[in-house]
């Protein structure tokens, strides 16, 4: 049984699936680990150490794709220089394992399926207790939500902490958290911990305790419809919930030194939560950091991967804030992987028992079938679009 984790060619990834302490662990356990060659060195992990821990170091792509029984990586397959695509350097039959955005880019899983590949999803893992070692989804939102208070920090041009000097009193910063899942529930502890006063914003009235343990204001809005979606996911919400939701928080977005804006639902573009109009109300220096960028953006004047100045406010759209990370963002999503992978093998071979709720939901693609009825949709979606 042989695992390789290769090396990410995307643009800006740092980040590694296997890192050495994981690597050691699966190889006691009798598995065989390949690493291609500086596949870990944007996260500061060296060939020799992944050698120290018992991996074989291979310099060959082609080999380590073509004869990789498991392969692991981070983001999706790309097309390489040579015009290949990383998914046809797959033998039939091999397992795949990343973040594959089968809703987003249902194009790829195609391919896979065409290619024979038993692809595995990572955000597709469901949110229980049983798969939570498992769920990278969390684990890299919790990244970006401690690392968008960073940026915001950095960005704005005063203090976070209340602080009392020989040259005067120096107010607390406002922080106002929009959605608070994993990413918001971390934005809200860090911000907390550098003496912020928060105040956060979900559909979910369930978060409400969470926010409040982290000791931040909950702020409610009545909503006469249900928000929740199966898996305790958001839902999308009527055209009035939005107005009424956008006319409450548009006096919290106002006050607000910094805004981080995390609100998302799966499948869908992110919702607009701060309009144009609401930032024009704010004060001037002030920043949103908003972590949907890349979902479209949850407020309106996001630009993704840029900075924009608009009025005097900052709004940064980062994208791929995990990999700004990547020494604990591949620690965590290591572990993440490694379990799945000690939860597939068993006896030295994989084991795939669709009954399985976690091996159902996270497998997308199986010998020759795109097997999730969601991506199904979202491929005829994106044919019919390309037909229009
Ligand atoms: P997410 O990234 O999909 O969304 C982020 C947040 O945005 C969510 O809290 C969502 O409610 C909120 N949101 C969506 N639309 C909004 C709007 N219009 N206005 C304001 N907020 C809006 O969420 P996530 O962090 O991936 O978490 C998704 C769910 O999974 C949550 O219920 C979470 O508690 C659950 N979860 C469970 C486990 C577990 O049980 N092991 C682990 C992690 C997450």
């Amino acid at each position: 049984m042989k695992i390789a984790v290769a090396k990410e060619i995307e643009v800006g990834e740092r980040r590694v699936a296997l890192i050495p302490d994981t690597v050691s662990r699966l190889v006691k356990q009798g598995l065989e680990v390949w690493v291609e060659a500086g596949a870990g060195l944007g996260s500061f992990f060296s060939d020799a150490a992944y050698e120290a821990a018992g991996a074989k170091i291979i310099s060959d792509t082609a080999t380590l794709w073509g004869e990789a029984d498991i392969l692991l990586k981070v983001g999706i397959p790309q097309e390489r220089e040579d015009g290949r695509s990383e998914v046809d350097l797959l033998r039939e039959g091999a397992v795949l394992i990343g973040f594959l955005n089968p809703l987003g880019n249902p194009a790829v899983v195609q391919r896979l399926a065409e290619h024979k590949i038993t692809a595995f999803s990572i955000e597709m893992i469901p949110r229980s207790t049983r798969a939570q070692s498992m769920d990278a989804l969390s684990s890299q939102a919790s990244v970006a939500g401690y690392k968008a208070v960073l940026i915001a920090a950095a960005a704005l041009p005063k203090y976070f902490p209340m602080l009392t000097t020989a040259a005067g009193t120096i107010p607390p910063a406002k922080v106002f958290v929009m959605g608070a899942g994993v990413a918001g529930l971390q934005a809200i502890a860090t911000a907390r911990r550098l003496g912020a006063v928060v105040e956060a914003f979900d559909i979910r009235p369930a978060v409400k305790d969470e926010v409040q343990s982290l000791g931040a204001k909950f702020v409610e809005v009545q909503l006469n419809e249900d928000t929740v979606a199966a898996g305790g996911y958001a839902k999308e919400i009527s055209e009035v919930s939005k107005q009424r939701t956008q006319e409450v928080v548009a006096e919290h977005v106002k006050q607000a030194d910094i805004v981080i804006t995390t609100a998302q639902v799966p499948g869908r573009k992110a919702p607009v939560l701060v309009t144009e109009e609401m930032v024009a109300q704010m004060k001037p220096g002030s920043v949103i950091v908003d972590l949907a960028a890349e979902q479209g953006g949850n407020c309106a004047c996001t630009e993704p991967g840029k900075d924009v100045l608009w009025n005097g406010v900052t709004i940064i759209g980062p994208i791929n804030l995990p990999s700004s990370m990547p020494v604990h963002a591949s620690q965590m999503y290591a572990k993440n992987l490694s379990t799945l992978v000690q939860y597939l093998v068993k006896d030295s071979a994989i084991q795939l028992n669709f009954e399985d709720d976690i091996i159902n939901s996270a497998c997308v693609t199986h010998a020759g079938e795109i097997r999730n009825q969601r991506v199904k949709d979202a491929l005829v979606n994106t044919q019919q679009s390309a037909v229009k």
